[in-house]
């Protein structure tokens, strides 16, 4: 392929990529995002294997290595259930990481990468290098924790060493300093003692920063660590003298820089604060409500058939889902269930909050998958106010986004998060399989107070039984 056609082709699949980001950016258009996105990234990889910069002699290497890296996403995208796609997520984040720190390294060591290059040149290729394993070995670092903690492999409690903020500015004036060494050495031997101090310290702040990080404030970690992967691509687009990945990668980590601002709103968080660590985790993650603290009230369990007499007679009904819709796949009982109720003249909608689930945007992938009408899908804001005019508002699988401790108890760990006013319901009922916290591992008064109830068991199993009560009134 000539040089000229590959960068049409790479002008073509920026489009595309900016096309898709539109398209996703909205419930109705994301289906023809994803497309967008499916061509645009098969013309990139295209117009780079067959492109001017790959020799015939490389060309075997990097399709067995598409074979075998096209075989694993492959095994992935089919074997991952949708409740572990954020981890999975977290997991594709570090392997950018990776590779923006591997290229670094190969790309000093190339005695060709710096050939030809005048003074000034020389020192921008340096600095593209140091930055671009920096960025690339907190990806990496950061996003491994952060799977171990989607995963539930480490404890989402935050770590808090003594003297964190001071170790961290320690840390960057080193990187500092031994950056300014690695610009003004003379061998690249002296010039990888550099590279290696700075990319332990750069793999132990990724560690420390997300260790600091509380349950409750993890979403913004992982889209944090999304815009740092987008960065990290741009970083190696500019080693590697690639004009669409510095595009893509820019694309990615500005996205991703927004979505963390969207994040933090929605949590009432101040960014700053997120990153210095230590926020959302401070109570006793798992320890039941039994101290001073704890909620205070009686439980009041219901049936399934109850419930579907309370839904039978409600005229306005608000539907909260949470990561325990996902966990049980209710999604299209949910569907049948709002589907039933719109049909006997009772107002059904959704309230979907920012956080709901365990990655952006959860709770209306699976709400579209069940094909519920986007109309009756709410954010949070559109419809908080309404719940005191609301007779029934049922609770599937949430826990944090509901609890009023993070309006009432200045010392909870989720203080000051926004949340879904369902006790503000003539009655709410909360479907969960028991009294165990949520996430952020919080307990939840909710659960305590006169006007709500608990359904007990898995929610898909539950709603079934909602349903088959339905049809037979
Ligand atoms: P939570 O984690 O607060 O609560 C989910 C609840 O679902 C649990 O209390 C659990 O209770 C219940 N549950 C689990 N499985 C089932 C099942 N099969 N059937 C019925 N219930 C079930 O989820 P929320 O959606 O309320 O809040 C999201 C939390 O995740 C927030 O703390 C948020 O900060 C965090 N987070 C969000 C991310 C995002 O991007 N959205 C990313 C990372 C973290 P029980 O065990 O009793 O059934």
């Amino acid at each position: 392929m000539s040089s000229s056609l590959a960068t049409v082709s790479y002008i073509g699949a920026i489009i595309l990529f900016i096309l898709s980001l539109g398209g996703l950016s909205n419930p109705e258009s994301s289906r023809r995002g994803n497309l967008y996105g499916m061509i645009g990234m098969t013309i990139a990889v295209l117009a780079t294997v067959f492109g001017p910069r790959v020799t015939m002699a490389g060309l075997p290497w990097i399709i067995g290595a598409m074979l075998v890296g096209g075989s694993v996403g492959l095994y992935a995208a089919r074997k991952v259930q949708m409740t572990q796609m954020p981890e999975l997520v977290a997991l594709m984040h570090s392997l950018v990481g990776l590779a923006a720190m591997l290229v670094g390294f190969a790309n000093y060591i190339d005695p060709m990468a710096a050939l030809n290059l005048s003074a000034a040149e020389k020192s921008i290729h340096e600095m593209e290098v140091y930055l671009g394993i920096l960025i690339g070995a907190i990806t990496l670092a950061g996003s491994l924790i952060a799977f171990g903690k989607l995963s539930g492999k480490i404890g989402g409690k935050p770590l808090l060493l003594p003297g964190r903020h001071f170790m961290n500015l320690a840390g960057l004036l080193v990187v500092i300093a031994f950056g300014w060494q690695f610009m003004h050495v003379e061998t690249i031997s002296s010039g990888m003692t550099a590279l290696t101090v700075m990319t332990v310290i750069a793999l132990l702040f990724g560690i420390h920063m997300v260790m600091a990080i509380g349950g409750a404030d993890m979403p913004v970690v992982v889209s944090m660590l999304n815009s740092y992967s987008g960065w990290a691509a741009a970083a190696t687009g500019f080693m590697l003298n690639n004009d669409l990945l510095i595009v893509v990668g820019a694309l990615v980590g500005s996205s991703g820089a927004i979505l963390s601002y969207i994040m933090c709103r929605a949590m009432n968080r101040n960014f700053i604060s997120v990153i210095a660590g230590g926020f959302g985790g401070g109570a006793k993650p798992t320890k039941k409500a039994d101290g001073d603290a704890a909620p205070v009230g009686e439980v009041v369990a219901i049936s399934a058939a109850e419930t579907a007499e309370l839904l039978l007679d409600a005229k306005n009904v608000i539907i909260v889902p949470g990561y325990g819709m996902a966990v049980a796949q209710a999604q299209h009982t949910v569907n049948e269930i709002t589907k039933l109720l719109r049909e006997k003249g009772v107002n059904v909608r959704f309230g979907i909050h920012p956080v709901a689930g365990r990655m952006p945007g959860h709770m209306n992938v699976l709400l579209a998958e069940a094909r519920v009408p986007y109309d009756i899908v709410m954010e949070m804001d559109e419809l908080n106010a309404d719940f005191p005019d609301t007779d029934v508002s049922i609770v599937i699988g949430a826990n944090d986004i509901v609890n009023p401790a993070a309006q009432d108890d200045p010392t909870s760990p989720i203080a000051g998060m926004p949340v879904l006013e369902v006790w503000k319901a003539k009655t709410s009922i909360v479907m969960k399989r028991s009294m165990a916290s949520g996430y952020a591992g919080v307990d939840n008064p909710l659960f305590y107070k006169e006007n709500n109830r608990m359904l007990f068991g898995d929610a898909k199993k539950m709603l079934d039984e909602v349903l088959t009560a339905l049809k037979a009134q």
